[in-house]
């Protein structure tokens, strides 16, 4: 019988082998987060005989971030590497236990579908094909990484200016699905709400905020261990790079409504998370925060406000936010999306959970909250 073998030995893997010489007992550890104590993504691949049924153990998934998400949690399985669905898990005494009987030699397993460097870079260059979106790179990352921002406008004069950005927290890869879905949907000419709002309005979208994060393997932080959506109140270039070049730049150019998009590890819900805990929020911020949630559960029926994060009371709001500061400093409306690593339980597909395919449509879908928000700021 041959070894089992397993690697994270790419692009966004992580994971530590503890013992693998029983295949019916193999041990693994999820790594922390390279410069701070953060970790529950994790990516691998899985080597072995042919027929063979392995049984795998995380055996300190009770020490992860966020334990809630070890519940009713399936795990991302892939052997094609393009086309992913879920296997059941156990989470019993703190360890995260699932079995696999191998159809091929090697087998991917991942905390949520992978969204590799390679993607991005591709993304980056497709969406260029369109001569209404430009590409800028405000400076480099820590690891030396390109800050990409993406441009894109219909008009020489627009009217209003909406920004987006995605994945400051690393393992929630979701938001850069959403972000790609999105993109297909604005430069669809096909599309007439996407042509129509392009006649108008310019769109400013940072893909992914946290690429260091992103190929280490991390799941919440930038190469120097900072929490990227904790920094905006004062973030600096030798901790922080990826939010001091994308604030200043929000500085330098304004915004009428401001998107930033995460995935959430233990709701099994779309929701987001708005700014009624700041100093400045009043009954016009309300509006548009009621308006834009409307819109979006008429389009999207995987999107609700029912259940979410507990409101802050007023003027408790915690300005390190990236929504909430940007919220009080723009006065406007702005938004944390959160998407689930489970499913919707609302509308639950056993075989995939909550995927990347439904975050890209979910993406495709906030243009018509998007719409229906700058309507009200022009009447
Ligand atoms: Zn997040």
């Amino acid at each position: 019988m041959r070894p089992i073998v397993i690697s994270d030995k790419f692009d966004g893997g992580n994971i530590s082998v503890i013992d693998a010489s029983d295949p019916l007992n193999i041990q693994l550890e999820i790594k922390p987060d390279n410069a701070s104590d953060f970790f529950q993504w994790f990516y691998f691949r899985l080597e072995g005989e042919v027929g063979q049924t392995c049984r795998i153990h995380i055996t300190n998934a009770g020490q992860a971030s966020y334990t809630d998400g070890w519940k009713d949690y399936k795990v991302c399985t892939s052997w094609s590497r393009e086309d992913w669905f879920r296997t059941n898990t156990e989470y019993n005494n703190g360890i995260l236990s699932f079995d696999i009987t191998l159809e091929q030699n090697a087998v991917y397993f991942s905390f949520f579908q992978p969204f590799s460097h390679e993607r991005h870079l591709d993304l980056l260059s497709w969406a260029q094909e369109d001569a209404r979106l430009s590409l800028e790179t405000l400076g480099q990352s820590l690891d030396g990484h390109a800050m990409s921002l993406l441009h894109i406008s219909g008009t020489d004069t627009p009217q209003h200016t909406v920004w987006l950005i995605a994945r400051q927290h690393p393992g929630e890869t979701m938001a850069e699905w959403f972000v790609e879905g999105l993109l297909e949907a604005l430069l669809d000419r096909d599309n007439s709400q996407a042509t129509q709002l392009l006649q108008t309005t310019e769109f400013y979208i940072v893909p992914n905020m946290n690429p260091d994060g992103s190929v280490r393997g991390n799941l919440r932080t930038n190469a120097a261990g900072a929490n990227l959506n904790r920094e905006w109140q004062s973030p600096t270039m030798e901790y922080s790079p990826e939010v001091y070049l994308v604030r200043e730049k929000m500085l330098a150019v304004g915004g009428d409504l401001f998107l930033d998009i995460h995935g959430d590890e233990a709701l099994p819900y779309n929701f987001v998370a708005g700014c009624e805990g700041n100093p400045s929020y009043n009954d016009y911020h309300a509006r548009l925060e009621c308006v834009f949630k409307e819109a979006f559960m008429q389009i999207s029926a995987d999107f609700q406000d029912e259940v979410g994060y507990p409101k802050t009371p007023a003027g408790k709001a915690n300005l390190t936010i990236a929504a909430n500061w940007l919220g009080e400093q723009f006065k406007t409306l702005a938004f944390t999306i959160e998407m689930p690593f489970k499913d919707n339980a609302n509308l639950p597909n056993p075989r995939t959970g909550w995927s990347a395919s439904r975050s890209a449509q979910l993406g495709k879908d906030v243009l018509f909250p998007i719409r229906a928000t700058l309507a009200i700021l022009d009447s």
